[in-house]
């Protein structure tokens, strides 16, 4: 298929598809690995610039393990360096799952009758998100198939409805959306719902293979799900979250298709994606994809350090898709965001009795079903910091990574105090002794570290305040 945008005769410029493969694979081709170029380009990005699709190019030609390694240790300082031990934890939530398209890899595809349909009732999922809330989750993603059932109005109605649940201390502070492309009115009707970030993966950027794996339904259509953040950010919805599923195709490809549509929104709304997700194909009720193009472990590490590295200040998301030990190993490549205590089947969350995954009421199999407060008591053990934080998006400070990532101390004055006060609400509320006592050795050790440069007095007066029974207390 020839790239011919003209042909398409749309008005407004920013609208018009910009994914041309073979663009994409000249630059592939005419960018390879070289150990000088690689050293600057990580020294680039520790510089806090952003790389260009060429430079980009270059890292995932490397193949050479020395070099790898430079991009690995690269993304590992940036991390440490740029955003500290925070890591930010939320939850799915899966609200209907009837779907009228046909996506080979996913278990909800209109032609698999063996899924059992279902789209939760206003009591279901309020008794969903109790449940969520008993447990100390204070941000959610709600995930829709699509069907003509979930309409912006019922979006927004959900959204509305997950922010008015209150559990004994327990609230949802921000909801974020998984759903289908929708047009600007659709965006305009979620946006005034208060949704946090709009997330539609591209699956893959590669047209053909695109139509391969999508066979029915509305989202057949390539270029609309392409063009959905533009008509999102001209309704208002700035924090957009992108993603490939990788295995569709090659995955050099695909990180570039990610930087092209990180350029593209740069380029036309001065603002880039909030966040960016890498789910890998797992295995699926009536799985149908050709495993040509599955990505390896070695090669998966390889691709989050470079989204770390090609664009800095976004926001990269690691699912319990993967492993408990892939998640560890992962992480401190540049993640900033986790699920815990993940459950995808429809009502799982309050039915006590499932404890075993039923493929037929599963978009696909999970690999890391820990609780959440397993995963804290991981990240405590690894001295991380888990944080709940939802202060800028209620501050009205959009962009926020952007913010801690080019405004000094930001990360200091705001993001690691917010995770904090978070977190010692979580140990008050919801944690077992043991992870209470290890919570507030890690609290203890972080204000030490912020001490040597800011005055803790407030930090600490807050802390004391929420230990009085004060909750939602931000900077
Ligand atoms: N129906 C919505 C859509 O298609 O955009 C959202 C559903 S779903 C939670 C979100 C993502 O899960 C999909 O965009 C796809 O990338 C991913 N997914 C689907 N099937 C999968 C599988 N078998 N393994 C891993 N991820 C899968
Ligand atoms: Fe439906 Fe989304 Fe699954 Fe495709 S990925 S079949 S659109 S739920």
């Amino acid at each position: 298929m020839k790239f011919n945008p003209e042909k398409l005769k749309i008005k407004d410029q920013r609208m018009v598809p910009f994914i041309d493969p073979e663009e994409i694979w000249g630059i592939i081709r005419d960018n390879p690995s070289d150990a000088k170029l690689v050293k600057g380009i990580v020294a680039k990005s520790l510089d806090k610039q952003r790389l260009t699709l060429a430079e980009t190019a270059v890292l995932v030609n490397t193949t050479d393990p020395d070099l790898v390694e430079m991009i690995k240790e690269g993304a590992r300082q940036l991390k440490e360096k740029v955003y500290g031990n925070r890591i930010v934890l939320f939850a799915p939530l899966y609200v209907g799952n009837n779907c009228t398209n046909n996506c080979q890899y996913c278990g909800f595809r209109t032609s698999n009758k063996d899924t059992i349909r279902k789209t939760l009732t206003d009591e279901e999922l309020i008794e969903e998100v109790i449940s969520l809330e008993e447990t100390g989750q204070k941000r959610l993603i709600l995930v829709f198939g699509e069907h003509p059932d979930y309409t912006p109005e019922y979006i927004a109605h959900s959204v509305k409805l997950v922010y008015g649940v209150k559990k004994d201390n327990g609230e949802i502070r921000r909801v974020n959306v998984n759903a289908a492309p929708l047009d600007i009115d659709g965006f305009r009707i979620v946006k005034d719902a208060g949704i946090g970030t709009y997330q539609v993966f591209q699956e893959t950027y590669h047209p053909e293979t695109y139509s391969k794996v999508h066979l029915g339904g509305a989202k057949r259509n390539f270029d609309w799900r392409l063009t959905a953040f533009d008509r999102a950010q001209e309704a208002g919805v700035d924090d957009v979250g992108l993603g490939v599923l990788f295995g569709l195709y090659d995955w050099r490809y695909e990180v570039l298709g990610i930087i092209r549509h990180t350029n593209h929104l740069e380029a036309c709304y001065n603002i880039g994606p909030h966040t960016i997700s890498f789910p890998r194909i797992q295995n699926a009720s009536m799985l149908n994809v050709d495993k040509a193009h599955f990505v390896s472990d070695e090669d998966f590490v390889k691709l989050v350090a470079i989204f770390r590295l090609a664009v800095p200040y976004t926001g990269l998301i690691l699912t319990a898709r993967e492993s408990a030990e892939i998640r560890s190993e992962i992480m401190r490549f540049g993640v900033s965001q986790i699920d815990g205590g993940t459950k995808i089947e429809l009502g799982g969350y309050s039915d006590k009795k499932s404890e075993n995954q039923n493929l037929n009421k599963e978009q696909f199999q999970i690999n890391d079903s820990r609780s959440l407060n397993e995963i804290i008591d991981e990240l405590l053990g690894n001295n991380y910091l888990p944080s709940f934080c939802t202060a800028c998006y209620r501050k009205g400070r959009t962009g926020e990574h952007f913010m801690e990532f080019s405004v000094p101390g930001f990360i200091k004055r705001f993001c690691s105090p917010n995770a904090i006060l978070t977190l010692v609400e979580y140990l008050e509320d919801y944690a077992p002794e043991h992870t209470k006592k290890l919570g507030y050795e890690v609290v203890e050790a972080n204000i030490n570290d912020l001490s040597q440069n800011y005055d803790m007095g407030e930090l600490k007066g807050r802390i004391a305040r929420i230990k009085a029974g004060q909750r939602d207390l931000y900077f």
